[in-house]
């Protein structure tokens, strides 16, 4: 072919492309869209301040201003939402959920779970956490990567549900909380993320981010709903999870621990972890770790009310989880007045999905924390252990327009959020509240 003609050729693709962008000028259009929430009340959760008669600008599903209703005038192509009785907050932030998993404790049901029914689980729990408010979690524990899968799938808008960082399968030790101890040595089942050992640990750091994960979560103690193990024994080395957070940070990846007895969530502390998951033996000694290296504890309280009331555990379990609940409540009110941050998890999966907000209810009415710091643990809190700050946590410009509304001021009292009545995702609403 000539040069001239190859000329010519690039014209016409040029001329071609240019036809091409009409489409794209249509989309930005549509991208800059304007969606104008009017809220009665605006709660700031950094402050407690309520602001009356605002109006929140959502376009491209972000926040583009706040202002008052009056300085905000209706343009030509405007969605309104009308809510002016309600007080509107941003979507809480759940950091401990396991979305694929249900509530059934017989170790049978475990043991012939597939993938496929997990991730049936992951589609209507993401749809039920949203629901109630929580626009953005953690998954922190799944089988294979089908958290990866429910991400990938909410994020794609092929199904509803919060924005997720997710783990893919626990790293621990062999017989510990995070392998699977319900079968004889002849059938040779092993947990998906068992690792013993540096090398190993660092193999399965860099094989759960190959395959998707967002963060890293490892077993630092034993656990209460696993077969044989004792939730005050540490599990992983200082040293193994030295090399865990080495790797994971390395690779831009935070770690959660799930650690009950105080000497491993002392020695995951140490080694650098950023959260520590459930904390229920917490002493000074971790206490005073955790705030020198600023970790998040991560409570999952409500979850032992809701197991005395309504939960029955095979005798493999039942004796832990009373153990365990005797003391918690204790030990993390100690921790939450020594001043350790705190960031709210729910563990839901232990029982159902959607009830994530009643861990606020035990953080006022059982830890005594005031209902504004309470707030922060789900919104400004959560979102800095997720190093999400810059994307949600606070009704600010340039985050995602992640916003709920409920009927009351939460600060009056923090049930309210048991009853969100909208809710808006990365400007989506997925919950109206007209009745
Ligand atoms: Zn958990």
């Amino acid at each position: 072919m000539k040069p001239r003609m190859i000329h010519a050729l690039v014209l016409l693709a040029f001329a071609y492309v240019a036809t091409m962008a009409f489409p794209a000028q249509s989309q930005e259009a549509q991208a800059a869209k304007r969606t104008l929430v009017r809220a009665g009340h605006v709660l700031d959760v950094q402050t407690g301040k309520v602001s009356d008669g605002q109006t929140i600008v959502v376009a491209s599903g972000t926040i583009q201003v706040i202002s008052p209703t009056s300085a905000v005038s209706t343009q030509p192509g405007d969605e309104v939402i009308d809510l002016g009785g309600m007080t509107v907050l941003p979507g809480l932030i759940d950091v401990h959920t396991h979305l694929t998993m249900n509530p059934d404790f017989d170790p049978y049901r475990e043991l012939i779970s597939t993938d496929a029914k997990e991730a049936i689980n992951g589609v209507v729990n993401a749809k039920a956490t949203l629901l109630a408010g929580f626009t953005s979690v953690r998954n922190v524990g799944a089988n294979g990567f089908v958290d990866v899968d429910l991400r990938d799938a909410i994020n794609a808008g092929q199904v509803p549900g919060p924005h997720m960082q997710v783990s893919g399968p626990l790293l621990g030790i062999t017989g510990g909380h995070c392998d699977e101890n319900l079968l004889p040595i002849h059938y040779h089942l092993v947990g998906d993320g068992v690792a013993d050992g540096i090398a190993a640990v660092q193999h399965k750091v860099r094989e759960n981010i190959k395959y998707g994960a967002d963060l890293i979560k490892i077993c630092a103690t034993g656990g209460v709903l696993s077969k044989g193990d004792d939730p005050q024994a540490s599990q992983y080395t200082l040293e193994e999870m030295q090399a865990v957070v080495a790797d994971a940070h390395r690779l831009g990846r935070k770690v959660a621990a799930h650690a009950h007895g105080a000497q491993g969530i002392l020695w995951a502390s140490k080694a650098g972890v950023d959260s520590i998951e459930h904390g229920s033996y917490i002493n000074d000694e971790a206490i005073g770790e955790m705030k020198k290296n600023g970790t998040y504890l991560v409570p999952t309280l409500y979850l032992e009310d809701w197991m005395i009331e309504k939960g029955s555990l095979p005798p493999i379990y039942h004796q832990k989880m009373v153990d365990v609940s005797a003391v918690a409540k204790s030990n993390i009110k100690h921790a939450i007045q020594a001043g350790v941050k705190i960031a709210l998890g729910t563990d839901a999966a232990v029982y159902p999905h959607g009830l994530n907000a009643h861990e606020l209810d035990v953080y006022v009415n059982q830890m005594g924390m005031t209902p504004l710091a309470a707030l922060q643990t789900a919104t400004v809190n959560a979102a800095d252990l997720m190093g999400w700050s810059k994307k949600t946590g606070t009704l600010e410009p340039g985050k995602w327009a992640d916003i709920i509304a409920v009927e009351r001021n939460p600060l009056e009292d923090v049930r309210v959020l048991q009853d969100v009545k909208f809710v808006m995702k990365s400007g989506v609403v997925y919950k109206s509240a007209a009745k």
